[in-house]
């Protein structure tokens, strides 16, 4: 049986309890929770005459902004290597249904990796982040696997979802070394590489593992498009590339035909990035960091370890320190740890096994981006109005927050 993807199934329980009338802390969908730039909207309307399927991997438009878009960023690219699609994660599932072998992730991990995975009939091998920063498999334990094991593909998302963090240069470059050695095709899912709240370049396994390397992007994250479902890839030039093309576009050519044409002429807009496209991400990047920042002060406030963050909208704290007075009242795994914020306190999480962690760790992953505002008067103003924590939503939010974790460890006694 396929199950209801956790991070959606958990954003439809939380607004169905909001629906019925219940306080609830949404921190428990990574939806980029902004409004709309006014200019990106009338490409949109305009486009909406565009009624014919056109080309499976996309329009030459499209394609060829895409393609500016990457080589802009130190990857130089030929139109002819995009392929767009309605949503990154659809090109994911094609990816790993196309490429051969067992699938390395890093633990933890975006949920839909490992669920893509077992839908394409591949085995899934977790290999745990570095202490630093999370996406890529701690180089030391990746060797050690592929001492025993022969995979045939490695996902890699830098910057992180749950962990909101980059994978340190080294580590990138030795995770890539150790698949290019082992003959591993390498997916780079870099969807939240627009939002690194410092701006800085990570390091790309498409630059480190060129020949074998696939870059999966998209809008949803870096101009909060979740809903209009815009994604691509870049393929790698070459033989290897050219093949993965023939059968991506073969696999998209049954499964979705195209992405909607009225979406292709808003990518092509946006991937031409007009100075109105840099201002907003540049907007929401800052807004991003301050919100995750002060979120992240809760966490380790109330006792939790947590990396700090440092792109997107995630935090993954640990209350592992709290386990005694967690344990306690029978607070002793990931799920146990979730559902009491949730039904106590009315805040909505993650727990960390739904990204493959160890169940009996105390995580769970918090996403800060649905705290913007529910109004999109409300997001405006966190967007465009100086400082986002002195918004009296965004600060009764961390207010509820603080109250929730100060009064976690001392709760009721939970029977199962
Ligand atoms: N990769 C990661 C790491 C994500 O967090 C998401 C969020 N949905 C996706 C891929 C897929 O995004 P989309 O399908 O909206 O492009
Ligand atoms: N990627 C988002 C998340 O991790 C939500 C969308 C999705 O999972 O498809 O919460």
């Amino acid at each position: 049986m396929v199950r209801h993807s956790a991070t959606l199934a958990l954003d439809e329980a939380l607004r169905a309890r909001q629906a019925a009338g219940q306080r609830v802390l949404h921190l428990g969908f990574g939806e980029a929770g902004l409004p709309v730039p006014g200019t990106v909207a009338d490409v949109l309307a305009g486009a909406a005459g565009r009624n014919g399927y056109g080309p499976v991997a996309g329009s030459p438009e499209a394609r060829r902004a895409a393609a500016g878009w990457f080589t802009r960023r130190g990857l130089p690219t030929e139109a002819g290597h995009v392929l767009f699609a309605p949503g990154s994660k659809a090109l994911l599932f094609a990816l790993l249904t196309a490429l051969p072998g067992d699938v390395v992730l890093p633990t933890p991990a975006w949920v839909s990796y490992a669920a893509q995975s077992a839908l394409a009939g591949k085995r899934v091998i977790g290999v745990p982040v570095p202490a630093e920063a999370g996406g890529v498999p701690d180089p030391e334990r990746l060797a050690r696997v592929l001492r025993e094991e022969r995979p045939g593909v490695l996902v890699l998302t830098v910057p992180d979802n749950p962990t909101g963090t980059v994978a340190r240069p080294e580590h990138v470059r030795a995770v890539c070394e150790l698949a290019g050695r082992h003959g591993l095709a390498v997916i780079a899912d870099e969807i939240y590489t627009e939002l690194i709240h410092d701006a800085r370049t990570p390091a790309r396994p498409a630059a480190l593992l060129p020949e074998r390397t696939v870059v999966t992007c998209g809008l949803s994250k870096s101009m909060a498009l979740g809903g209009w479902r815009i994604g691509f890839a870049r393929l790698p030039a070459g033989p290897f590339g050219d093949a993965l093309m023939t059968e991506l576009t073969g696999i998209a050519s049954e499964v979705w035909s195209s992405l909607a044409a009225p979406m292709q002429a808003v990518a092509a807009h946006v991937l031409a990035e007009p100075p109105e496209v840099r201002a907003h991400i540049a907007a929401a990047r800052r807004l991003h960091a301050g919100v995750a920042r002060a979120v992240h002060a809760e966490f380790t406030a109330a006792g939790a370890d947590c990396r700090p963050p440092e792109a997107g909208f995630y935090l993954y704290p640990d209350f592992g320190p709290l386990r005694p007075a967690l344990a306690a009242r029978g607070l002793d795994g990931a799920a146990a740890l979730a559902d009491a914020l949730l039904t106590e306190h009315g805040v909505g999480v993650l727990p960390g096994d739904a990204f493959g962690d160890d169940p009996r760790a105390l995580r769970f992953r918090a996403a800060t981006s649905l705290l913007y505002g529910e109004t999109e008067a409300e997001r405006r103003a966190a967007l465009h109005g100086g400082d986002p924590l002195a918004l009296p939503w965004i600060a009764a939010a961390l207010t509820r927050l603080r109250a929730a974790l100060t009064a976690l460890p001392s709760g009721p006694r939970r029977t199962r």
